[in-house]
């Protein structure tokens, strides 16, 4: 079978592959979108039910569509997220081909471009564009031994309480994946051990204004990297029952156990870290700094924003903290389940080309990597903070297009006397 030629093919059909048609499609750059699955796959069916954004809906969408039916300050349930990008490549009349697997990019032998196979033929490209997402494969890090009486799971298979064998839970992790599961866990009436690492817990809002503004209005969206130190730092975030600040202690006031991190595990018992305070404490000063940049903010420009005392008030620490476990035993606290929170990877094992570091990871800047005409799309950090959030893909798929746009000038010069000759044949 011929293959099928396209100037740029994009691989995925998630918010970045939609971003991307969006761009190429105004350049009038010809592309096709090739996604193994539906569009925005993974917010269907590799999140939990109850998922809603972590920003409200004013924030988090694409500037060229509004969601319908929800208030600029409400959290978008996850069906919904994934109806408005399937939504808006209707809208942009978005190339996306669905159900198509691409399972290998290589270079062409000796000639620009590459060969792009698929579950569906094989295509040629002179551009590729990986948009396969920043959260691929669920990381799950070798403590507790598969055989081990204990149902493991990672976040990414959690679906909702009823799901899980009657019992305690071990959620290992506490970012806003493993925060928002084990406060649900708790409040269907289980007993819940959360496992807390080093995290950074902003205010939901703050004098009136969602985090998410304050990170805008702060620069702190556009950071270009993660601070020094910061790198195994997660964000312990919620747009969950409207939107609420994760506060540690409260949920331990709830019922809930804090442990520190999970280290090890023998004979049936989970060994934890003695970290517990400092993580928590690190979380409170995370808290603080954003609160005191944001009064500084405030009275730097002389904004009329209500003041709120409330947000600096610390509860007492619970008994989980002052008496920290080091270790549970699996079967006599009847823990049944471990759901580990505990992030993803990525695989790039189908693409064949010279985009990758020593390590083996993407070697690129802003997305343009280091093989001409191959670049990434969504990944963390990819030119800044919001590189993986919904409204930050957009801007780094702008950039992408204008790049693979000027690329396109220079591939289609063909000097002077060419040029001329075209000019004379039309006159
Ligand atoms: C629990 C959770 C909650 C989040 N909440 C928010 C939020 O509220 N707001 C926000 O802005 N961001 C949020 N994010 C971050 C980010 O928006 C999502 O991770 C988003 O799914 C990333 O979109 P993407 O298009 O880059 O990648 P993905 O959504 O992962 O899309 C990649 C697509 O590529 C397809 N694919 C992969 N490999 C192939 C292949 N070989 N061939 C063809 N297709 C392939 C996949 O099927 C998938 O559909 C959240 C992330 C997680 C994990």
């Amino acid at each position: 079978m011929a293959s099928k030629k396209v100037e740029t093919l994009i691989v995925g059909g998630g918010q970045a592959g939609v971003a991307m048609c969006e761009h190429l499609g105004k350049l009038g750059i010809s592309h096709v979108a090739l996604e193994r699955s539906r569009i925005a796959e993974r917010w269907r069916s590799e999140r939990w039910d109850s998922l809603v954004a972590n920003g409200p809906a004013w924030h988090d969408r694409f500037p060229g569509l509004e969601f319908e039916g929800f208030g600029q300050d409400d959290f978008v349930p996850k069906e919904a997220v994934a109806a408005y990008f399937e939504r808006y490549a209707e809208m942009i009349d978005a190339p996306i081909r669905c159900g198509v697997e691409v399972t290998e990019v290589r270079k062409k032998d000796g000639a620009r471009g590459f060969v792009v196979e698929t579950s569906d033929g094989t295509y040629e490209a002179n551009s590729v564009i990986a948009a396969t997402g920043p959260f691929q494969t669920p990381v799950i890090p070798p403590v507790i031994p598969a055989e081990a009486p204990v149902t493991q799971m990672h976040s990414s298979a959690y679906r909702n309480p009823a799901q899980l064998e009657d019992g305690a839970v071990l959620v290992v992790g506490a970012g806003s994946s493993g925060v928002q599961i084990a406060d649900e866990l708790m409040k269907s009436g289980r007993k819940v051990y959360l496992s807390v690492g080093p995290h950074d817990r902003p205010p939901r809002s703050y004098r009136g204004r969602d985090f998410v503004w304050w990170l805008g209005v702060l620069g702190l969206w556009d950071a270009p990297a993660m601070e020094p130190g910061k790198e195994h730092v997660t964000i312990a975030v919620s747009g969950a029952e409207g939107g609420k600040t994760i506060d540690f202690r409260e949920l331990a006031a709830q019922g809930m156990t804090l442990v520190g991190r999970t280290n090890s595990y023998s004979d049936g018992k989970v060994m934890f870290g003695t970290d517990l305070v400092a993580n928590v404490d690190g979380g409170d000063t995370d808290h603080r700094a954003l609160l005191d940049a944001a009064d500084a903010y405030i009275a730097r420009n002389g904004l009329d924003l209500p003041e709120e005392p409330s947000a600096r008030v610390k509860r007492p620490d619970p008994d989980c903290m002052t008496n920290p476990l080091s270790e549970l035993d699996l079967e006599k606290a009847e823990v049944k389940t471990v759901i580990w929170s505990t992030g993803f990877g990525q695989d790039y094992s189908w693409l064949k080309v010279n985009a990758f570091d020593a390590d083996g990871k993407p070697a690129h800047q802003r997305g343009v990597s280091t093989e001409d005409g191959v670049y990434f799309l969504g990944l963390p950090w990819l030119s800044r903070r919001g590189s993986t959030f919904i409204w930050g893909v957009w801007h780094d798929a702008k950039y992408i297009a204008d790049h693979i746009a000027t690329r396109l000038t220079y591939a289609h010069y063909e000097g002077t006397e060419a040029e001329d000759a075209r000019k004379a044949a039309s006159a």
